[in-house]
């Protein structure tokens, strides 16, 4: 069952606007409508990032949506808040923030997300860089999930710290470099623990460093290990660097699905737009080694391509069960160095389907620039 636009529509015809006696859609407040079977999105634009009416209208239009379609309608937390003209100091922020961040020797940057956390994200990071650079090409790694640093010690560096050099005057932070991949984690500079407790801005702040204070250099590729979900730091990632494409992991728990759907509808919204690589389906299923021609499905089959092909993204491929991702995940040793392995074999096919659709992507559209939001209407979904 799936709900129509023109049902929604109509439902939010009803929410009228307290002080323009109008209704939202009337308004043209009502951007970027997705549905997606019970799951609705989309972005409500005030004209100020300060309306006093947010909360109310966000509420009203909850409201509206289930009582007039259904209670079983999914669309709280599915609401993107931007405004549609910008304060001069915001403006003059955003400005010096999208001023910051250039990599002049980067060619692209592929964000790893996850709608999740616990999905292996970080491990398809991880290996998706080593795969990219076993092709030949100049490869970074940079690990900002705040929440959960784990690229160094995939990589078996989390006693290193990175060293400091002088670039015309000012102190810049040299990647480390291990398995010919340069890398940086957010996990050198904060103490995770701490991470946990830090507000948007701060943790958004400390992100920045890692591009901004970092000699970077040359890369074909920059594999950006991004925290899970949807919200600020992704945002505030997006608007500040130059994403090219965004790939997300899933396991084919219905769960995981659900939240990395959420994603794919957060980086589709007109005003961030950044495009959607593929999805991996990472955890698809348990191959024996003493009986390979069995395949046991135990999180559920295929939902990483139903999800593909209903939100009409590519599958870049799916990874098995293997104890030995966990180990090398341990060791400092990406499995997928191992180019006999079951997990280097995969990651050939995602690298590969990885590289085609950012040549894809490139070739149809303009190069990549930050997206550009109101900072401070960013990230208000709740
Ligand atoms: P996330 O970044 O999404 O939180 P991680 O990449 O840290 O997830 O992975 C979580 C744990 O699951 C790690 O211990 C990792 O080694 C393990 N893992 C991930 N994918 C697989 C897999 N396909 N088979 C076995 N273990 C896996």
């Amino acid at each position: 069952m799936s709900y129509s636009k023109e049902q929604v529509l109509d439902a939010l015809r009803k929410v009228t606007h307290p002080e323009k006696k109008k209704n939202i859609v009337e308004l043209e407040m009502i951007n970027d409508l997705e549905v997606n079977g019970k799951e609705i999105y989309f972005s409500m634009i005030f004209d100020k990032s300060n309306d006093p009416f947010i909360k109310s209208l966000k509420k009203a239009s909850v409201k509206s949506i289930k009582d007039h379609i259904g209670e079983e309608a999914e669309i709280e937390g599915n609401i993107n808040v931007l405004a549609r003209e910008k304060g001069e100091t915001a403006q003059a922020q955003e400005k010096q923030e999208q001023q910051d961040i250039s990599l002049p020797g980067v060619k692209n940057i592929i964000a790893v997300t996850s709608g999740k956390g616990g999905v292996g994200k970080s491990m398809v990071a991880s290996n998706l860089a080593v795969s990219l650079a076993q092709t030949g090409a100049k490869v970074a790694l940079v690990d900002a999930d705040i929440y959960g640093p784990s690229v160094p010690k995939m990589f078996g560096v989390e006693n290193e710290k990175p060293q400091g050099t002088q670039v015309n005057g000012k102190t810049r932070v040299l990647p480390l470099e291990k398995y010919g991949i340069k890398l940086l984690s957010i996990g050198f500079f904060v103490d995770p623990d701490q991470a946990l407790i830090w507000r948007g801005p701060m943790a958004s702040n400390a992100m920045k460093q890692l591009f901004t204070e970092a000699e970077w250099g040359e890369a074909d590729y920059l594999v950006l290990d991004m925290p899970p979900g949807t919200g600020d730091i992704h945002l505030t990632l997006v608007q500040s660097l130059a994403v090219t494409g965004v790939v997300i992991v899933t396991t084919p728990q219905e769960m995981a699905l659900a939240d990395a759907r959420k994603g794919v509808a957060m980086f589709r919204q007109e005003q961030i737009n950044v495009p959607v690589l593929g999805v991996i389906e990472n955890m698809s299923y348990f191959k024996p080694d003493d009986m390979p021609d069995k395949k046991y499905y135990i999180f559920g089959k295929q939902g990483g391509k139903r999800m593909a092909e209903e939100m009409k993204v590519p599958l870049l491929g799916e990874i098995p069960i293997d104890e030995k991702i966990m180990q090398g995940g341990e060791a400092g040793r990406p499995q997928a160095l191992d180019w006999n392995s079951k997990t280097a074999q995969a990651f050939k096919e995602i690298t590969a389907n990885t590289v085609k659709q950012i040549e894809i992507r490139n070739q149809r559209q303009e190069p990549t620039s930050t997206v550009k939001i109101d900072p401070d209407a960013k990230g208000c979904s709740y």
